[in-house]
């Protein structure tokens, strides 16, 4: 992989504009937190993959609130420090819905190759298996921070470059 240091901003907002119909259409809202950008976040990571791991989550997400009263995804990014022990900061990325929540118990396995819960013909359930994989690639962890009736968060945790 050629991994190199990636700004997150326009990756994160390349992504987005790929679903901009969608979320008009559907009358999603979406916020996104980013902290000050004189000081731009960069992450250890490949800028395609990347943005295909972004819209893979934002796909979901966006599935998750159809039909939802509240419609509104949050994309949240920050720095933070890694554990003791562990070198170099980390950047955390989460993406959260208002949706109900995860419908597969245990919730892991949702990352298994061909898990959908989605009807047949429009999941193909590889979404997020491709990215936990990607995002492992970068040195990353890409998991569940919480799923319950007021929606879900993922959370993507990067290298910070
Ligand atoms: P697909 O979207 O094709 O079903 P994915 O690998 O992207 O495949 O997701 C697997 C499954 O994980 C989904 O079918 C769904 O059950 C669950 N899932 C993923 N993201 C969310 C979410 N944001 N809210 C609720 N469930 C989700
Ligand atoms: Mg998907």
């Amino acid at each position: 992989a050629r991994l190199g240091a990636v700004e997150l901003e326009p990756v994160i907002q390349g992504a987005l504009s790929l679903f901009g119909n969608r979320l008009r259409e559907e009358a999603v809202e979406v916020e996104l937190q980013l902290p000050d950008a004189a000081a731009p976040l960069r992450v250890r990571a490949e800028e395609v993959r990347l943005e295909q791991v972004l819209v893979n989550l934002l796909s979901n997400a966006l599935d998750a609130v159809a039909g939802a009263p509240v419609r509104r995804i949050l994309i949240r990014a920050e720095a933070v420090e890694k554990g003791e022990g562990e070198e170099g900061d980390a950047v955390r990325i989460e993406v959260r819905d208002s949706g109900s929540g995860i419908a597969a118990d245990p919730v892991e396995q949702i990352f298994d190759p061909f898990f959908t819960t989605k009807p047949v013909g429009t999941g193909l359930g590889l979404g997020l298996s491709i990215s936990y994989n990607i995002v492992r690639d970068f040195g990353g962890v890409l998991s569940v921070a919480e799923s319950g009736p007021d929606g879900t968060a993922f959370v993507l945790t990067l290298t910070r470059a």
